[in-house]
């Protein structure tokens, strides 16, 4: 993978079944191979068809559904540039935008996941993260479930938070996140780890920030471990998702801070878990109101 400005076409192919042995598509051009359901989808920066051939000639179960191009910004949504949330400043290692003063900057290399925050649920959260931090100066632990390419698990750490655990169901997340903990010099706060965050939220954690697919997050929160956490920062959901969300936080007596949308599509979710709403007094409360 490269830092270069990654301007130019994606080659994705789009595969039945999962890429047994990937050592021959590696070589020049070899951005990574996303892997999910039982398909892969791998990306180039270069026509590759001899390289994906090959693979699929020496796998039977392999099957070649798809090629596709499309632009690197076509691919990442409106395209991978800087930006500020708050006292956070994300810009790509490419970019020579100047860190506004006083603000904390992350380098961060997307490559083809989830993460570039040109998404708003992303943005929510960087913002959601630090309103959190703001209010409770104790959080140390931090759980990143669904990490993507880390963008929120360095967020984190950049506000002095740590140890981070970031963790992704996908390889090539995984392979993203840790090339940017490397590049910003997290590596002793931030560990990045493959696994299921359904499994991973029994980890001990102050701040549990979850970007997730509706089912994933519902099996987040209905997990042993979910409601021993401090605090929440739950995102990724629809208006209907974000109430049936809400409802099962109510359920498990976890208090519903704030509840924000920047667009009237996606929502965030701030919650207060029961031990912490128990141990906060009543003037860190009205701190927290008065807050919004
Ligand atoms: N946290 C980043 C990326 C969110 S995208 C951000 O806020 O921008 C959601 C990520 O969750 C994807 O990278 C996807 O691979 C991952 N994911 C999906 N299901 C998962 C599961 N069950 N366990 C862990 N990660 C999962």
């Amino acid at each position: 993978m490269t830092s270069a400005v990654p301007s130019d076409d994606l080659f994705i192919y789009y595969l039945a079944g999962r890429v047994a042995d990937p050592a021959p598509l590696h070589g020049p051009g070899f951005l990574g191979n996303w892997e999910e359901d039982g398909f892969s989808f791998l990306f180039f920066s270069a026509p590759s068809d001899d390289r994906v051939t090959a693979v699929v000639r020496a796998q039977p179960d392999l099957s070649l559904i798809d090629r596709y191009i499309m632009r690197y910004d076509e691919w990442q949504g409106d395209g991978v540039v800087a930006f500020g949330v708050g006292e956070l400043f994300v810009a790509p290692p490419w970019s020579d935008a100047a860190t506004p003063p006083g603000s904390r900057r992350i380098s961060l290399d997307p490559g083809v996941v989830f993460g570039a925050g040109t998404h708003p649920t992303t943005r929510e959260c960087l913002a959601a993260i630090q309103d959190v931090r703001a209010v409770d100066g104790r959080i140390g632990r931090v759980l990143d479930l669904g990490t993507g390419t880390g963008v929120l698990a360095l967020a984190a750490a950049a506000l002095g938070c740590g140890p981070v655990l970031a963790v992704d169901l996908n390889g090539l997340a995984v392979e993203t996140a840790r090339r940017n903990i490397r590049a910003n010099g997290m590596g002793a706060r931030v560990l990045a780890v493959q696994g299921r965050a359904e499994t991973l939220v029994a980890a001990e954690a102050d701040l549990l920030v979850a970007n997730l697919h509706h089912e994933v997050m519902m099996a987040v929160i209905a997990a042993a471990g979910f409601r021993r956490v401090r605090w929440f920062v739950l995102s990724g959901l629809l208006r209907s998702q974000a109430r049936e969300v809400a409802e099962s936080l109510a359920r498990l007596s976890v208090r519903l801070v704030d509840q924000r949308t920047e667009d009237g599509v996606w929502f965030t979710l701030i919650a207060q878990g029961p031990a912490s709403a128990a141990s906060a007094g009543a003037s860190r409360q009205r701190r927290w109101v008065a807050g919004f």
